[in-house]
Order: structure tokens, then C-alpha cells, then sequence
């Protein structure tokens, strides 16, 4: 076991970061490629052979025999073809270990065994992977051995986007190319690149593997189907940040040794809100970097989880009656020199910057709300999502008392000239008060917060890659800057211009400011009077990326083209009506062979005990039978007529034509009859003798751990 000593030398083992570099690669090659790093560009042909053979040495002198081209593509995992370093055997049969720059830079994956949502049809079908390089190359240890894996891109032969990675890379340069606009607007003429700053914490569930195992449901969907509350929920809320068990403990302790080697900032380790439930959350970190590592961190969560005889579950809901998985995908905007868009600052100055930062992130919220739920939806989140659990489905944003009291007065008069928590402001035009970040902080339930520094878009789901709603931030607050830019630049008096502007956006957008609970009905009503959109699932959140103001505003800015946008809306419904017709099989399959039978045999025994006591003694009483019975067999004609009309639902939606169609028709029909089913089989597990009862509980899975 390492010690605290230890973990600076540990920490970034299995990276090739800049250490690695420098003592592998040739001082000038060295430079160079810190240099494309460092201003977030393609990496010089011309110095890819010595890049690629430093990278080789490094991975070899660690047992490296293969490498990959790791990428993401839309299917929401991550893929790889694993390659070997060995050469083809020369005269003397022997084998050298080789890896070119062109190996490096570009891979050749077959494209046609990845969703591309019918950009193959039109186009070609092959694609290729090109190596991010400001994301470091790592090794990755596992029963392969030990495998060197490059983050890359991946697209097709003509340069449209298959995967999550190079829309992402488009949206981070429009969003520094439109936010250094603004830094200079302010005078600011040293810092020379601004990108967007990560730190995604991630919630997950552990369960035993072996009771995993004897769940069909959790095998095949990630979540369970069916299965009645244990008498204990959370409602003690005495899991949350208790003490963590033995078993879980030694898991987070090797979790964060496998991913401090792997170079993933691994920071804070704790309990959930629900039993069994935990979160890790990393150092933030630059956007592509976070979004990989967060990837990182799922593979490796799952990884040493089965080490320790345990599953990770990451799927958004894998319980019902017991909270979610989120994903918390906090963000802010940061400069090469190190100055914080989203700080509030010290100087009246800082704090018009500051102003008119938060006025174009109100604006590109309030106008791209449907944007930004859209890339948070995915099939398990439609059960946390706009159902009774945090957050809403419905976009604002949480400011804080103190800050939405000097929008207010900015609003009315133009002017701050005080604060709510009595620091004295300083005179002028939009000055602000200095913020205390806790005071800030502490709304859960919203789905957009402002926590001093940075905002938190708390809608993600824990299974989801965090590259859609970065690439939707990036891009809607970059178009909310070039226009801000477009017209300051312009401005003959640039101080009236930019307080009119500040003034004019906190008053369009005021609207999307809600600093209450989230989870009231109240709040439902109040957002439709303000007309904020309020779409409650996947498949109806899907169409925001088709509709003329997305494909405008992606395209002006080169992150998708209209095709992209219509194949990525073809693959989700198409996701969508696979998983649903996943899990809608499953629960088939579960209910005629091991439900329904179980039941069968229960009421059987229970008939049996019936007529053998009125047989053997007349005058005794025989309710409970006679009562347990006709529930019994209540619910068990309503379990098979629902079971029927599942069969029927399902056959039915999965011969609609259209991908679009097809997932309506799931999300109308299957998903109800799903829940028709589970309904009588709960209550069925609440009354069956344990020892018939053929799957195992909650209770089980959840506290037993
Ligand atoms: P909590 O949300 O529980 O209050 P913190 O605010 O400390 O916790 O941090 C949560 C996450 O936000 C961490 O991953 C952290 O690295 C990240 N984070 C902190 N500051 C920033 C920032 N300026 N930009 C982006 N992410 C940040
Ligand atoms: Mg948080």
C-alpha cells in the first residue's frame, strides 16, 4: 500500500505528460510540441515520427506492447482497436517494436461497426481517428497487459464528426476565439487563449457482484426493472457523507491510486444521498482534458470494482424509489494567465466584466434552454429528469440572494448602490459587492448554479459522456459573445455602451433567474407564465438539435454542420428505441420465467393449505388463505395481462418505420405498459414468501454490501 509519500511520484506514472516528454523527445521536438499543446493546435507533421518514437520508448520502458487509438463514439462508450508495436519479422525472423508518426497521428477504424445516423449512407463509409494532442497519451494496465492509448478524434474520410471529441475541440476554439473578443474590449492585451475549465464530480452506485449477478435486469439494462422499497430507504439521510464501509473504502482507496497513476486528479471521495450511492469528484481540469478523464474514470470505476468482488453502477436510476445518478459538470471560463472569467473580482472594472460575462451566459441560457436540456437527455436520465427528483426538468439558473439583489437593482435603476448583506459597495456604475462564495452555494435543486466562480450544470446524467452539454456551453455562450463583441467593439463611448448592454441583457433575461426550489409545483406554474420550456423526456428533448436556430447557431460557428446535426438526432432516437426495447425484452423474459411462475407455485401452496385445513378440520379458520389468495391471484391476472400487453406494445413499436417514430411510439406505448407490469409485480414481492420469491431485493443489494 502506498503512503502519502509516495503519490507525487506516483501521480501522472502512466502518463506521457510533460515530464515524459522532456526526457523523451529531442529538445527542439520537445518545444515544439509543447507549443502546439499549449495554443490547443494540430500537432506538426514534420515531428510526429520523433514524437511518436520518444512516446514508444516511454511506453515500452513500462510494458507497453500494443497501443490504441482511444476515442468516443457515439454509441456513449469509448472504443479502441488494439494494435502491437512489432514489425513485420525481417530476414532474420526477428521482430522490431515500431510505431510510426503516422501510426500516432491518424488510425483507420472500420466506421461502419459505429452509429453515424446516416452520414455512411450519403458518405463513406470509413473513418479515421487523429490524435488530440492536448490531451496526454497514458497506459492503461489491465489483463491485455499494459496498452498505450492516444486520445484521438474520430470522423469520416470527408471530416464530418462521428464521435464527441472533435465537436467539442470546434466549440472550445469558437469559445476562445469570442471570449478573448471580450478580455480585450476591457484592455486586456496579454492573455492569449481562453478555454473553458472542467470538473465533473460523478455519482455512482456499488453492489456486490455475485447478487448483481442474479439480476437479469442490472445485467442487461444497468437498472433494475422491477423490485419493492426496503423498509429502510434514505429517508434517514444517514448515508450521506457517513462513514464509508471497509469494503467500499479499500475500493476508493485503489480507484484513486489507478487514477492518480493515469494522471486523473482524483480529489474528493464520499457517500451519496442514497445507501450504497457515492461520489468522486476530480480537480477541474480544461474542458477535452475533463471529458476524457471523466471517461478515464468510468472505465476504471468499473474496472477495480470487479477487482474488489463489486459492480459499479452507472446507470442514472438504477433504483427506483431511491435517488439518481447525476453528474455535475461544473464550469468556467479560464485564460492562459490565469485570469477567471466567471470571478466576480475586486476592482469595479473586474466587476463590469464580470456583469456583462454573467448578462451573455443569462442570455445564452434563457435563449438555448431546449439546447442544454437536450444534452443532458439520455434514456436513464428521462427517470430523474422532470420526475420527482432533483434536478428539474426545466433550464434556470441559480444566482444567490446576493447577486440576484444587484441584477435587480440593475435592472430597476440601472445602478447597484448597495448590498443585501450590508458590505458597503463602492459608488459607480455596476459595482459589486465581494462575494462570499458559501452563501452562494447551497441550492441543490437547481439545475444551473452559480457557485462563486464558476457554474455548476447539474443536469447530466452519470452514465453520459460530458462532451454534449460542454459543446452546447461552449458554442451558446460563445454566440452571446461575438454578438456583445460585434456590437462594443463598434460602441463610440464604450463605458455607456457596455452598462446599456449589461442593463438591456439582465432585463431581456431575467427570466431564467430562479432561486427557489426547484422541486415545487409552484416552480412548474411559475416557469410556464415566464414561457421557459419544460420538456420532460428524452424523446421529446431530441428535436432542440434540428430546429433552424441550433443549425444556426452550430454552423456559424463550425461545430456542426446540418448533416452532423441531423445524423447525431438519428442515432439518439435510434438509442432511445433500442434501450427502451432492451429493457421492455427483459422484463418479458423476467416476468413469464421467474415472476409469474414463482407466484404460480405460491398461490398454489397457498390453495393447497386452504383445502387441506378445511379438509382436515372444518372450523377452523381459514381468512388469511382465503384473503392472501384472492389478492394473490389479483395480482397475478394483472401481471399476465399486462405481461400480454407489453408483448403487444413492444412488437408493435418496434415495427414502426422511423428512427423518430419508433422512439415516440416506445416512449407512448412500451414505456407505460412497462410500468403497468412492474406495478403488480412489486406488490407481488411484498407479499410472497421469501424463500419462493426468485430474485433477489433491494434491501439486499443496497445494504449488504
Ligand atoms: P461542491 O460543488 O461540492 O461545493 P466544489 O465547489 O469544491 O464542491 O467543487 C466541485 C467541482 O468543481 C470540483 O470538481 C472542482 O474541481 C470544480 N471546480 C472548482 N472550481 C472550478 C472552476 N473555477 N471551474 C471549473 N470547475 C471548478
Ligand atoms: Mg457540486
Amino acid at each position: 500500500m502506498s503512503t502519502g509519500k509516495n503519490i507525487p511520484e506516483l501521480f501522472g506514472n502512466n502518463v506521457f505528460n510533460d515530464a515524459a516528454m522532456r526526457d523523451h523527445l529531442p529538445k527542439r521536438v520537445y518545444e515544439e510540441l509543447r507549443e502546439s499543446i499549449d495554443a490547443g493546435k494540430e500537432l506538426d507533421p514534420k515531428i510526429a515520427d520523433s514524437v511518436a518514437h520518444g512516446m514508444k520508448e516511454w511506453a515500452i520502458e513500462r510494458g507497453a506492447t500494443h497501443y490504441t487509438h482511444w476515442f468516443q463514439p457515439l454509441t456513449g462508450v469509448t472504443a479502441e482497436k488494439h494494435d502491437s508495436f512489432i514489425s513485420a519479422p525481417g530476414e532474420n525472423g526477428k521482430v522490431l517494436m515500431e510505431f510510426s508518426g503516422k501510426e500516432l497521428v491518424m488510425g483507420e477504424p472500420d466506421a461502419s461497426s459505429f452509429p453515424s445516423g446516416g452520414l455512411r449512407a450519403t458518405f463513406e463509409a470509413r473513418g479515421y481517428t487523429a490524435w488530440d494532442c492536448t490531451s496526454p497519451a497514458f497506459l492503461r494496465e489491465d489483463a491485455l497487459g499494459v496498452t498505450l492509448c492516444i486520445p484521438t478524434a474520430f470522423c469520416s474520410y470527408r471530416g464530418e464528426a462521428l464521435d464527441k471529441k472533435t465537436p467539442l475541440l470546434r466549440s472550445m476554439q469558437a469559445l476562445d476565439k469570442q471570449a478573448l473578443r471580450i478580455l480585450r474590449l476591457f484592455g486586456n492585451t496579454t492573455s492569449r487563449r481562453v478555454v473553458p475549465s472542467v470538473g465533473a464530480e460523478q455519482e455512482y452506485f456499488i453492489v456486490d457482484r455475485e447478487k448483481y449477478l442474479q439480476r437479469d435486469d442490472l445485467i442487461y439494462t444497468g437498472r433494475t426493472l422491477f423490485g419493492a422499497m426496503p423498509p429502510k430507504g434514505q429517508e434517514l439521510d444517514d448515508h450521506y457523507f457517513g462513514t464509508i464501509r471497509e469494503r467500499i473504502g479499500s475500493f476508493m482507496h485503489d480507484l484513486d491510486h489507478e487514477l492518480w497513476k493515469l494522471g486523473v486528479p482524483a480529489k474528493t471521495e464520499h457517500n451519496e444521498a442514497a445507501p450504497g450511492q457515492h461520489e468522486l469528484a476530480p480537480i477541474y481540469e480544461q474542458c477535452n482534458v475533463a471529458a476524457d478523464h471523466n471517461q478515464i474514470t468510468m472505465e476504471v470505476m468499473k474496472r477495480i470494482a470487479e477487482e474488489h468482488g463489486l459492480v459499479c453502477l452507472l446507470h442514472e436510476k438504477p433504483f427506483a424509489g431511491v435517488n439518481g445518478s447525476g453528474k455535475h459538470d461544473n464550469w468556467s471560463l479560464t485564460s492562459d494567465d490565469g485570469i477567471n472569467m466567471l470571478n466576480p473580482g475586486d476592482t469595479p472594472h473586474e466587476n463590469i466584466q464580470f456583469l456583462l460575462v454573467l448578462g451573455c451566459i443569462m442570455k445564452a441560457v434563457d435563449r438555448h434552454a431546449d439546447l442544454l436540456r437536450m444534452s443532458a437527455a439520455n434514456v436513464g436520465n428521462d427517470h430523474r429528469l422532470g420526475a420527482n427528483e432533483a434536478p428539474p426538468a426545466i433550464i434556470s439558473i441559480f444566482v444567490g440572494e446576493q447577486l440576484e439583489d444587484v441584477i435587480d437593482q440593475l435592472c430597476a435603476t440601472g445602478t447597484a448602490t448597495h448590498s443585501k448583506h450590508g458590505d458597503k459597495l463602492r459608488t459607480g456604475v455596476a459595482t459589486l459587492p465581494d462575494f462570499d462564495k458559501d452563501a452562494t452555494d447551497r441550492n441543490r435543486t437547481s439545475p444551473f448554479a452559480f457557485t462563486g466562480n464558476k457554474f455548476e450544470f447539474r443536469m447530466v446524467g452519470s452514465s453520459d459522456s460530458i462532451a454534449s452539454p460542454n459543446i452546447v456551453l461552449n458554442t451558446i455562450v460563445a454566440e452571446a459573445f461575438r454578438e456583445a463583441a460585434d456590437e462594443l467593439e463598434q460602441a463610440e463611448n464604450f463605458d455607456a455602451a457596455v452598462h446599456d448592454m449589461i442593463k438591456g441583457l439582465l432585463r431581456e433575461h431575467r427570466r431564467i433567474i430562479f432561486n427557489g426550489d426547484g422541486y415545487s409545483e409552484a416552480w412548474a406554474a411559475e416557469a410556464r407564465r415566464r414561457g421557459l420550456p419544460c420538456i420532460s423526456s428524452m424523446v421529446e428533448a431530441i428535436p432542440a438539435m434540428g430546429t433552424e436556430k441550433a443549425v444556426k447557431l452550430f454552423e456559424s460557428f463550425g461545430v456542426y454542420t446540418r448533416a452532423e446535426l441531423v445524423s447525431r438526432m438519428e442515432i439518439d432516437f435510434e438509442a432511445y428505441a433500442k434501450a427502451i426495447n432492451i429493457e421492455a425484452r427483459t422484463m418479458i423474459e423476467m416476468a413469464s420465467r421467474r415472476y409469474i411462475p414463482a407466484v404460480v407455485s405460491y398461490v398454489g401452496q397457498v390453495a393447497a393449505s386452504l383445502a387441506a385445513v378445511k379438509a382436515a378440520c372444518p372450523e377452523a379458520g381459514t381468512e388469511a388463505q382465503r384473503e392472501l389468495l384472492l389478492e394473490l391471484s389479483r395480482l397475478l391476472t394483472e401481471a399476465q395481462r399486462a405481461l400480454n400487453a407489453l408483448k403487444r406494445a413492444n412488437e408493435e413499436a418496434a415495427a414502426v418505420k422511423t428512427a423518430r417514430q419508433r422512439a415516440e411510439n416506445y416512449r407512448e406505448n412500451v414505456v407505460p405498459a412497462m410500468a403497468a407490469l412492474r406495478a403488480p409485480i412489486d406488490a407481488l414481492e411484498t407479499m410472497v414468501d421469501v424463500k419462493i420469491w426468485p430474485i433477489i431485493c433491494y434491501g439486499d443489494l443496497l445494504f449488504e454490501v
